[in-house]
This record gives C-alpha cells, structure tokens and sequence, in this order.
C-alpha cells in the first residue's frame, strides 16, 4: 500500500517533534477569563448626560466607569425604531430588527392579525403573580444572544441572570436558555418571573419580595438629592413643558409619593421614581450574593436594566430638574453596586459594560419656544385621511394598522380587487409624503429590491422585517412625533436618539476613550471575542478593535 506523500512527511515531522521537549499547557496559561460580566443597560440614556452632570457625580459611580475604563463616546443605534424592547434585544444579540425580529415593543401580527407584544407568550404563566404581565418570554426573538452562547460553550455551566423592572428588558437580554429573568409586577410591587424558567419562585427571592422594598421607597416624598438651587444644569423645576401627576397641581418638588400612589398606579408609581433605580440594585446585589454569581470555574452573567430613566423622560423630559435628581441617585446606586462588586468578586474578575438601549430628543414644545424646529404629528388624522384617499381611489379603506410608523395594508382585499400591492403601495405612499411633519416614505417593495447604505433609509432598512414589518415605512421631520406636548419620547433615526453611551470597565479593560464610531451591534461581537465564544447566532456588529486586539 503506498501512503500519499503528503501524509509520509506529516508523520516524519510529528517523529522530530516528539524528540524536542513538550510544553504542557497548563491552567495558569490558559486564556483568562472574567468570573463575571455585568451588563448594565440604562432606559433612555443619551451620551452627553455623562458630561451634563459630571460635575454633580460622586467620584465612585459613571465616573469610576469612566476613569478607570474605556468610553466608546460615539456608540450609535444602527437601525430604527429606537424603542425599548428592539434596543435591549439588539445588544445582546448583536443585530438589527431585520435579523432577530423585535421589531418594536408591540407590532401588528399579519398572520393573527393581532397586535402582538414583544415578550409576549400565551405559553407560559406567571410565577408570583396571575396577572397577564406574568405570560412572558423571549419566544419572539428569533436569534441567540450573547448570553446563550455563554451557555451553549459553557456547557450550561455559566449562569445567567436578567434583572429589570420592564420584562422585556430583563428577559431580551437573559436570552432563550437563561437560568432566570426577573421583572417587577407593580400590581403587588413583587419580582416576578414565568414558567418559562421556572415552577416557582426561589426561596431568596420570596424573602426579597417579603421585605416589601417597594412600599417603603414609595413611602416617603420624593425630595431632590441636594438643594433645588444647585440644579443649575435643568430647567426651572416648575415648567410648562413636564407632565402634572394625578392630585399634584404643578410638576414641582417635593412629589409626595405617599399621597400620589393611590392615584398614579399603585405600586408602579416606583417606575417614575429614581427609588425604582435603587430597588433594581437592592435585588441585583441579591441575585449575585443568592445565586453565587461569580464564584465557579465558568463565567457568569448578569444583565440589570435600569428602567426608571425612561418613564421620567417620557413625563419630565430630559431638561428636567426630575431627570437630573434621577441621574444623581443613580449615579450613588451604580456606586453602590460597584463596591459590592469589589467586595464580593474583585474589580480585576468582574467585566462590567454600560449602555442605553435608546435616547432621546428635547421636548418638541421647548423647542419650538426656542424656535428651534420640531412638532407634533397626529397619527390618527395621518391612518384616517390615508383610508379616505385609498377608499376613493380603491373603494377600499385598504388599510389594517399604523403602528410604530409602519402602515400595515389588507393583502387579502388587494387580491380581491385585482390590484397590484406594489401600486398601491407607491400610491399611498405619494399620499403620505404630503402630510404634515413626514420627512420621508419607503415601500416595503423598495426595502425589498434595494440595499440602502447610509442615512436614514439605511436605519429603516435595518429596522425592516419582511415577515414582521408593514408595507410602508414612514419616517418624521426631525424633533417631530406623535405625543404629548409634555415629556418626551423616543424612535427615531436621528442622533438624538441613537447616540448613547458605552463604557467598558473592569477585567482586563485599559483606561482610554475613543470618538470613533462604533455601533450597539458590535457590543456582543466584542464580548463575545473578549469570552473567546461564537458570536449569536444572527450577529451583523463586528469587534470594537481597540478593545479587542
Ligand atoms: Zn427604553
Ligand atoms: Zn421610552
């Protein structure tokens, strides 16, 4: 029998080698590894709050990230809807709505013709409740995230944990095979989780819940942390462009809590609260303690949202003296946590990131004051005057749904009627065009035959899922929104709410900052380079390079 040559020389030279003296790889050698990642996502954070309030920072909370780890200061949202639920879920699996399917919090679900909630699970029950906030998963993201391949190459040994008072922001990021998700049921003011992970609740979390930490935050005024005088960075406290709460007659301190609850949600009063932000802490420091994060041979993961930041920038907006108190106290709750890290862990094993699933633009009404432009679309009046035109021109409303500035048409009637969808779609979005405050329209029909490569129609098209999406895509004027004229709210491709901020600390991060933009979709390729781990499964974000070398 005659060997093939190459396989002859193959054996000679492994005959050489075997004579030199071998190196046994040993554990010290081994790549190092961090004993825990936390990553921490922050509801609504635009970038420039870091320097807004550097001043009013203590030295151990954003400043300690920032000091001692690396600012990536031009991390950008790559797609739209800049909305909670397409955030969390593009972090952590480092792609757009077009690959893993979040296309918004709720969209309209051509097959059921339903709307459909992102998290949502008819599946599953709630454990520690029996409310419908219980019927949660992450059935609907289509992708893995970074967490599941932490499992998957773990062999299931890392644990991961997502902790967060919106469900989706807890769930999204804890990924498909996730130890546990834990999310807050203002209904009882109770962490609560689903079937999904569990039968019922561990022992520590019921003694948790036990402590009922939500009623003693909510049961004190809500003061500002220092003197009112020294909010120099916000509007005056009392302004016309902040919501007034239930039973209060101006949007001013103290907000007296105690009194308001009854009449602004209960127990979910907290969600508007910064004592939210400290009750998300409070039980992150006991998941790690409980579930002994941090403490075996693999890696762990724990994922804490913060999602206070966003109901009060949806009621106050960010200019607010209510954002600014919101953004000090969470300044002393990420301080607290970090110390707690050290203590229990070591700054040198724990890897800790920090970014914002979105951000979000001034009120449109102080702008205008400022003559700045911007305003307010009225979406009902845009879906009726579209089903008016397409009726006299169709004799058919032909319209199922506007949600998330997406006009889903009725397929079924088209067929019907013989017209050709793509006309129609061309027709309607001529129409849309016209209205007040739309900048731009795309058919799902251009978003399927063409490959946009910059600006915004390249957002929509990262945002656009063609099982998912509508036929049209509409995009507003800058600093235009439908919404009330006080607060704020968030979506749009413009860089007031896609600039956000990340900050890598801890575990072999060196101290620096680069302006060089990078996107939110490159976070879990560079964690996932960092773990030495496949990417998720649909990931599009490449390596930060100068994190990773
Ligand atoms: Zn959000
Ligand atoms: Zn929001």
């Amino acid at each position: 029998m005659k060997y093939p040559i190459t396989l002859i020389a193959c054996v000679f030279t492994l005959n050489l080698f075997a004579q030199a003296p071998v190196k046994i790889t040993t554990a010290s050698n081994a790549p190092s590894k961090p004993k825990l990642v936390v990553g921490i996502v922050v509801d609504q954070m635009r970038y420039d709050y870091i320097y807004r309030y550097w001043d009013k920072f203590g030295s151990d909370g954003f400043k300690r990230l920032v000091n001692e780890g690396f600012f990536c200061r031009n991390t950008n949202f790559n797609y739209v809807p800049t909305y909670t639920g397409p955030g969390h879920t593009s972090i952590y699996t480092g792609t757009t709505p077009a690959v893993h399917g979040i296309i918004a919090n709720d969209w309209f679900d051509k097959k059921t013709g339903k709307y459909l909630y992102c998290a949502e699970d008819d599946a599953v029950k709630g454990v520690g409740t029996s409310e419908v906030e219980g019927m949660r998963s992450p059935v609907n993201n289509l992708t893995t995230t970074i967490t599941d391949e932490l499992r998957i190459s773990s062999n299931m040994k890392s644990k991961v944990i997502g902790i967060a008072l919106k469900d989706r922001a807890a769930i999204m990021p804890a990924g498909h095979i996730a130890n546990a998700a834990y999310w807050y049921d203002g209904s009882t003011g109770s962490f609560i989780t689903s079937t999904y992970y569990m039968k019922e609740l561990p022992s520590w979390v019921q003694d948790f819940n036990k402590k009922e930490l939500a009623k003693k935050y909510l049961s004190q005024p809500w003061n500002t942390l220092l003197p009112i005088e020294q909010y120099t960075e916000s509007l005056p406290d009392d302004n016309k462009y902040e919501y007034i709460a239930k039973g209060e007659t101006k949007p001013v301190f103290p907000h007296n809590l105690p009194q308001l609850m009854a009449a602004n949600g209960g127990f979910n009063m907290i969600r508007s609260t910064p004592f939210g932000n400290s009750l998300t802490k409070d039980f992150a420091i006991e998941v790690i303690k409980n579930e002994n994060l941090g403490k075996s041979a693999a890696t762990d993961f724990l994922a804490v949202s913060f999602s206070p930041p966003d109901y009060i920038g949806h009621t106050y907006g960010p200019s607010s003296v209510e954002q600014e108190d919101d953004y000090l106290r969470l300044d002393k709750d990420l301080a607290e946590l970090l110390k707690f890290l050290d203590k229990q862990i070591g700054k040198k094993d724990v890897l800790v990131f920090l970014t914002a699933d979105h951000a979000a633009p001034e009120v449109p009404s102080y702008l205008m004051d400022l003559k700045v432009p911007a305003g307010y679309v009225n979406e009902e009046k845009i879906l009726k005057d579209l089903k008016n035109y397409l009726l006299i021109t169709y004799g058919d409303t032909l319209v199922l749904s506007y949600i998330n500035q997406q006009m889903y048409l009725n397929h079924k009637v088209i067929v019907d009627k013989k017209l050709e969808l793509q006309q129609v779609q061309e027709k309607a979005s001529q129409f849309l065009q016209n209205m007040a405050g739309v900048s731009e329209v795309l058919t799902a029909s251009a978003l399927n035959n063409t490959s946009f490569n910059e600006g915004s129609r390249y957002l929509m098209q990262k945002g656009y899922n063609a099982n998912r999406s509508g036929d049209i895509l509409v995009n507003y004027l800058p600093a235009w929104m439908d919404f009330s004229k006080t607060g704020t709210s968030h979506g749009s491709p413009y860089s007031y709410d896609t600039h956000v901020p990340l900050i890598f600390y801890g575990w072999n991060i060196k101290q620096g900052s680069s302006a060089e933009q990078v996107y939110i979709t490159d976070i879990a390729a560079t964690l996932a380079m960092m773990l030495n781990i496949q990417f998720p499964n649909g990931c599009t974000g490449k390596p930060i390079s100068f994190l990773v070398k």
